[in-house]
């Protein structure tokens, strides 16, 4: 069965402000699940029946809030498997005078919030309190953020570390990885730091599939280290992690050992954020300082037809608790925009994509095969080589989760396997199908057409 192309559901023009001098803010607030209430806390992004034993480290989150002038935007990270549209919608609703953006950091060792994870296969995770706690939290760190804007500057950076590449094991090719760390740092008119927002891709599930204690992963060590060397709030919003962006496999040498770190272990995670913090902290050393005097932001919601069989069994059986229309086919998800920009000149452009890019669809480096399922499908257009500005970033898991987005002409079910390969590459299996990337890349191109001039 064949489903047609892009179907745009709705245009939302979300105008944020204009013309105003910066204010800024920022807040954070604890999600750590209680685990004395009686019932599993079960973990969600590798098997099912993973209960939690214990915390080592909380759950956040983390919100920065910028304003040039009326509606300010709030710009959250949550230590989250992933959320769905309709657990943001639930946020967005708590603070309808700020727009408001929702990123999961995509941890593998936090409460399932997605149903994927249960007890076992066939039994929803999802524990409606807690997704209900995270709404609430999120909005606690929103209204906060908003009763404390304050006037900031900006400062952009981004480095490519020559390394790098060590930090991920991808295991599907072709290898490719979005490898840029950005960060945009917002200060006080004292110069003292409010928030750094960094911007990086790499799966956080460097502690395995065996750890039972809740921690943010390797983010959390991220945090900790740049908070401890520049001050303010840390808020790591995850990009382009699919196919396959993880620390897991990687060969890490610790700097404090000189050897490399113990695999899957909270050294190992420490050492791959600590990493990310001491390169942020340089490369903000000798930040440009970007005077943003626009924000804009916008937004529409496109609709995929879901190829996944696994999926629509999931939403049949109830695993979403009634989240996403999946059982109609379809997935409707949302694509953003949005640019900082200062006299008529882009600052900072964002892509906002609703799951797991693969990075070869972010900058590039997509590999025909003819042993795909579509050889003949067009190669997307990169979503970085749409924008302008001197900074890019890619959030993603970005207000949903929609899964791996696999370039249409990499998608490969059916045999023979591409590159070579005698069995199915891990990827389309936690994908709803192979027109996300079409349909995403369409629609964030026509978003950033019709945003107009800076
Ligand atoms: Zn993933």
């Amino acid at each position: 069965m064949r489903f047609p192309i892009a179907s745009v559901l709705l245009f939302a023009c979300v105008c944020v402000a204009q013309g105003g001098e910066l204010m800024a803010s920022a807040a954070r607030r604890s999600i750590t699940p209680d685990l004395k209430n009686g019932r599993p806390v079960y973990m969600a992004g590798f098997g099912q029946g993973r209960a939690a034993t214990g915390v080592h480290d909380d759950l956040w989150v983390r919100c920065v809030a910028l304003s040039t002038g009326e509606k300010p935007l709030a710009v959250c990270a949550v230590d989250s498997i992933g959320l769905f549209w309709d657990d943001v919608r639930k946020i967005r609703a708590g603070v309808p005078q700020a727009t408001v953006l929702v990123m999961s950091t995509h941890v593998h060792e936090g409460p399932d919030t997605m149903g994927l994870w249960g007890a076992k296969q066939g039994v929803s995770g999802i524990d409606e309190e807690y997704n209900a706690l995270l709404v609430a939290r999120a909005v606690e760190a929103i209204k906060e953020c908003l009763s404390t804007m304050r006037p900031a500057t900006i400062s952009l950076a981004a480095v490519t570390p020559k390394d790098v590449a060590g930090y991920f094991d991808d295991s599907r090719p072709p290898v490719v990885h979005d490898p840029q760390i950005l960060a945009l740092a917002v200060n006080d008119m004292r110069r003292e730091r409010i928030a750094t927002l960094v911007n990086w891709s790499n799966h956080p599930e460097a502690l395995g599939s065996k750890n039972t204690l809740i921690t943010a992963d390797w983010p959390a060590g991220l945090c900790a280290r740049l908070e401890s060397l520049e001050g303010g709030l840390v808020v790591y919003v995850n990009g382009a992690v699919g196919g396959m962006q993880s620390p897991l496999g990687a060969k890490i040498i610790d700097p404090r050992t000189k050897q490399p770190a113990p695999p899957e272990t909270f050294r190992f995670a420490e050492a791959v954020g600590e990493y990310v913090a001491d390169h942020v902290h340089e490369a903000l050393h000798d930040a440009e300082r970007a005077d943003v005097d626009a924000i804009i932001y916008r937004e529409k919601l496109v609709e995929i037809p879901v190829a996944n069989q696994g999926f629509l069994m999931a939403a049949q059986a109830g695993l979403f608790k009634g989240r996403q229309a999946m059982e109609a086919g379809k997935s409707k998800a949302p694509v953003g925009y949005l640019r900082l920009s200062g006299q008529g000149r882009p600052k900072l452009e964002v892509a906002l994509i609703p799951g797991e890019m693969y990075p070869e669809l972010s900058v590039g480096g997509v590999v025909k095969d003819p042993a795909g399922d579509f050889p003949g499908a067009a190669v997307e257009r990169p979503v970085k080589s749409m924008l302008t500005a001197p900074y890019k970033m890619l959030f993603g898991l970005a207000n949903d989760e929609i899964g791996y987005i696999i370039p249409k002409v990499q998608w490969d079910e059916k045999p023979p396997y591409t590159f070579g390969s005698t069995k199915r590459w891990y990827g389309e299996v936690n994908s709803v199908g192979p027109e996300a990337a079409p349909i995403i890349a369409q629609a964030l191109e026509e978003l950033v057409k019709t945003s107009g001039k800076p």
